[in-house]
């Protein structure tokens, strides 16, 4: 189980990078859930991979 390195809770999204294609009503789903945060559309070199529901501290690697 992934938890925040900042403040140590374990309620954690997944950073979605990029347009989200298909099912939008799905993407919305994740999102009420807290399940996925909208990362944007503008991908860099260096995204961050989850955010921390708590505090929104933002870490890790994105996959490519
Ligand atoms: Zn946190």
């Amino acid at each position: 189980m992934t938890k925040c390195p900042q403040c140590g809770k374990s309620s954690i999204a997944l950073i979605f990078w990029g347009y989200p294609g298909g099912n939008i009503e799905a993407f919305e789903q994740a999102i009420e859930n807290k399940e996925i945060v909208p990362g944007g559309c503008l991908i860099g070199n260096d995204d961050p991979k989850w955010e921390c529901n708590d505090c929104h501290h933002r870490w890790g690697t994105r996959d490519e």
